[in-house]
């Protein structure tokens, strides 16, 4: 897969992305900001987490790079597994006609938070991971249409 359209396609529906960090976040653990209290519950209306002791509310973008930005969850990390992929390059230009947003600069901010994220960051890992996965599966769906 080169194409970004192919991975947006992947990352369309915010409960895949919900899922996905779901997942990153509990295998890693959720600590409370306000009493430092590890136990939550998941609040599926708000989609965040809610303290058991304080009921402090975390949302599922703190901690990551997506921290501190409105823009869809979707967006992020179809960029960030498009960006980490091998030969995914975008510039921030066709990367807003992609996904028509309507704005340049936060578009902007985005791909330049993307390009320093570390190798060991675990949303990316995990990203690739999944796009490996995904593609995986599509060889196996072809290979059972050619029987
Ligand atoms: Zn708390």
């Amino acid at each position: 897969m080169n194409n970004f359209k192919e991975y947006y396609k992947i990352f369309s529906k915010e409960d895949i992305c919900i899922q996905i960090l779901k997942e990153i976040r509990e295998q890693h653990g959720i600590i409370c900001k306000k009493c430092g209290n590890k136990n939550h519950y998941w609040k599926n209306d708000k989609k965040k987490y809610e303290c058991k002791e304080c009921n402090y509310r975390t949302s599922l973008k703190t901690g990551t790079v997506m921290e501190n930005s409105n823009l869809p969850l979707q967006y992020w990390m179809s960029a960030i597994a498009y960006l980490s992929a091998k030969g995914g390059i975008i510039s921030a230009l066709k990367l807003q006609k992609e996904l028509k947003h309507n704005r340049y600069e936060p578009i902007l901010r985005l791909v330049k938070k993307i390009k320093c994220l570390p190798e060991s960051d675990i949303l990316k890992q995990k990203l690739l991971q999944y796009i490996s996965g995904v593609n995986t599966l599509d060889l196996l769906n072809k290979e059972n249409e050619n029987d």
